[in-house]
């Protein structure tokens, strides 16, 4: 099992840590699961599947990558998280679908994206939140 951040300590405050694995090197994954009655996989891990009930759930590493499926950009929102708030739905290249951050400043549907680890927010004592994100492959 690959070390994840969900309640790590050092005090780094976390959105959607259970999604988030580290390899030895350190570089970042993005943790998901997959049920082992129907093989259905999703993010973040989940105890019990959402499509058949079953609850022996494998902790399974997905794909970095994958296409925006759709998006929207967020003006008024929680005051924790970045302004304007881009979220958005990445298919995998697995076909799984993540709801995640978006990072950058447009966004085209069918674009390709790429998974990381970066800065959401901060919380109400001021401290940095940090969680997955999707960001262009073309790094912008
Ligand atoms: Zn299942």
């Amino acid at each position: 099992m690959l070390e994840t951040l969900n309640g790590a300590g050092g005090g780094e405050r976390l959105v959607g840590g259970a999604a988030i694995g580290r390899k030895s090197n350190g570089e970042p994954v993005l943790l998901g699961c997959k049920c082992t009655a129907c093989e259905k996989e999703m993010v973040p891990p989940v105890s019990v599947c959402p499509v058949c009930g079953g609850e022996a759930m494998r902790e399974a590493v997905q794909p970095g990558e994958g296409v925006l499926y759709s998006y929207t950009v967020v003006h008024v929102g929680p005051k924790r998280f970045r302004r304007p708030l881009a979220l958005g739905y990445i298919d995998l290249d697995n076909g799984v679908r993540v709801f995640s951050h978006l990072e950058g400043d447009t966004f085209e549907i069918g674009e390709r994206m790429k998974f990381d680890v970066a800065i959401v927010g901060r919380d109400p004592d001021e401290r940095d939140l940090t969680g997955y994100v999707f960001r262009k492959e073309d790094g912008q």
